[in-house]
């Protein structure tokens, strides 16, 4: 499977805020969301086809317990399946991101589904097909209810403008069996001042809602920078 890339860091979003982690970055992915932070791995796929073996033997050498598989989507390749398998054979914790999508029957402690809104399509007119592709695809209810149906998880859903809020309580009234307490909601950005400032109306609207406000905390951390 294509990888971007393999690294250390320490995990900025979600329940693990804090645990250092293991990243596998695959690369491709099945939307083309405008705000991508990735787009080595969504926009402009690159890296290099790495066998499951060669993949476990990076995160042998890496030596750290928990292990994020990320993307792009994940869950578009089948080699996810023997990968969870070896790194759950290694008694290692997994966390998979992804945008819920796609469903794939593996071992996994932590899902990390990240559903996107209306407000990610990109450019209807410089991105016509992919617009069009990824109106068709964003929103899975079914994978997403078998997901949280098998998996322990997180929602993260990313916030741009106020208008998504509304968008993400019509999301939650279709999904129900959602668990608020499992719901983050993530300001756009990828510099801090811009996290900040919607952090300023997002978090009392979270607070309000029984949600939790995800800060992104690597950005704070590191800044914006490939493999942190
Ligand atoms: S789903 Fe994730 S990786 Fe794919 S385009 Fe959207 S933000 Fe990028």
């Amino acid at each position: 499977m294509r990888v971007a890339e393999i690294y250390k860091s320490i995990q900025g979003e979600g329940f693990l805020t804090g645990e250092p982690s293991i990243f596998v970055r695959a690369s491709g992915c099945n939307l083309r969301c405008w705000f991508c932070d990735t787009p080595h791995a969504s926009w402009n796929p690159e890296g290099e086809d790495l066998s499951v073996a060669e993949i476990l033997g990076r995160i042998e050498l890496l030596n750290v317990d928990h292990v994020v598989l990320t993307g792009g989507e994940p869950m578009l390749f089948s080699e996810m399946i023997p990968l969870c398998q070896g790194i759950r054979d290694s008694g290692r914790h997994i966390t998979i991101e992804t945008a819920g999508t796609l469903y794939l029957p593996l071992d996994c402690d932590l899902m990390s589904i990240s559903p996107k809104l209306a407000g990610s399509a990109p450019d209807p007119v410089e991105h016509r097909r992919w617009h069009r592709r990824h109106e068709q695809t964003r929103e899975q209810f079914s994978v997403v209810n078998r997901l949280i149906d098998e998996f322990p998880y997180q929602i993260k859903f990313v916030i741009d403008q106020v208008g998504d809020c509304e968008d993400v309580l019509a999301y939650l009234k279709r999904l129900p069996k959602i668990d608020r307490e499992r719901v983050f909601v993530m300001p756009q950005g990828t510099d801090q001042s811009q996290l900040e400032s919607i952090g300023t109306w997002l978090r009392p609207w979270a607070e309000a809602k029984g949600l939790k406000l995800c800060e992104r905390k690597q950005i704070e951390w590191f800044g914006f920078a490939r493999g942190t």
